[in-house]
């Protein structure tokens, strides 16, 4: 299959002020298109590793070489984490559907608990990660957070993601993660996350 950067559904200019046009446009032609083109590099020769999704890559990963093993799981992580953010972005006001707003009632007590554990977990990542909200096998929403591009596939299904490496916000917020976690849940789509929510049931 082809391994290209996805389109954003949006321009870069239109999530300022939470988060700034230059950083999205670095963030996505460079840094995505980094991981992309690394992921291809390290599977080069591997056609029947190149022909399936990322995803399934991931969740696969000892069908890939030991020697390229770490390499996939960096640049596969990089590629599979910026496809999911972008998505989860957009400019455009939105609330969880009915379905997601109960299902984080039931399993934080309510929406500002689980922004807060959230905004938590990506203040406290320690260097680069990602925090996570997944739902796990038992159809449980949790909060975690990961080093570097590592995806918690392990842990549950990613519906949500917030970047904290400070390619993600350094330009705009410098040392502020803080600021930045706060600005990102005014571009939230949770018309998406409830979607992919939804498919997870
Ligand atoms: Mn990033």
């Amino acid at each position: 299959m082809k391994h290209i950067l996805p389109d954003l559904s949006f321009k870069y200019n239109e999530l300022e002020p939470y988060i700034d046009a230059k950083t999205m446009e670095i963030h996505h032609t460079k840094h995505h298109q980094g991981y992309i083109t690394k992921y291809i590099d390290a599977l080069k020769n591997r056609e029947e590793l190149l022909d399936k999704d990322v995803e399934y890559i991931l969740k696969n990963i000892e069908r890939v070489p030991e020697n390229v093993r770490q390499t996939v799981i960096n640049n596969g992580g990089g590629y599979y984490n910026h496809r999911l953010f972008w998505e989860i972005l957009s400019p455009k006001k939105s609330v969880p559907s009915k379905n997601l707003e109960e299902a984080i009632n039931r399993d934080f007590g309510s929406f500002d608990k689980f922004k807060e554990e959230f905004s938590n977990a990506a203040a406290t990542r320690f260097g680069s990660g990602w925090a996570w909200l997944l739902v796990d096998n038992d159809k449980k929403l949790i909060v975690t957070s990961t080093a570097n591009q590592d995806v918690p596939f392990e842990k549950g299904y990613p519906i949500l993601a917030l970047d904290v490496w400070e390619h993600a916000y350094y330009l705009n917020y410098q040392n502020r993660r803080p600021d930045y976690i706060n600005s990102f849940w005014h571009v939230v789509n949770w018309e998406m996350v409830s979607e992919k929510y939804k498919n997870t049931l």
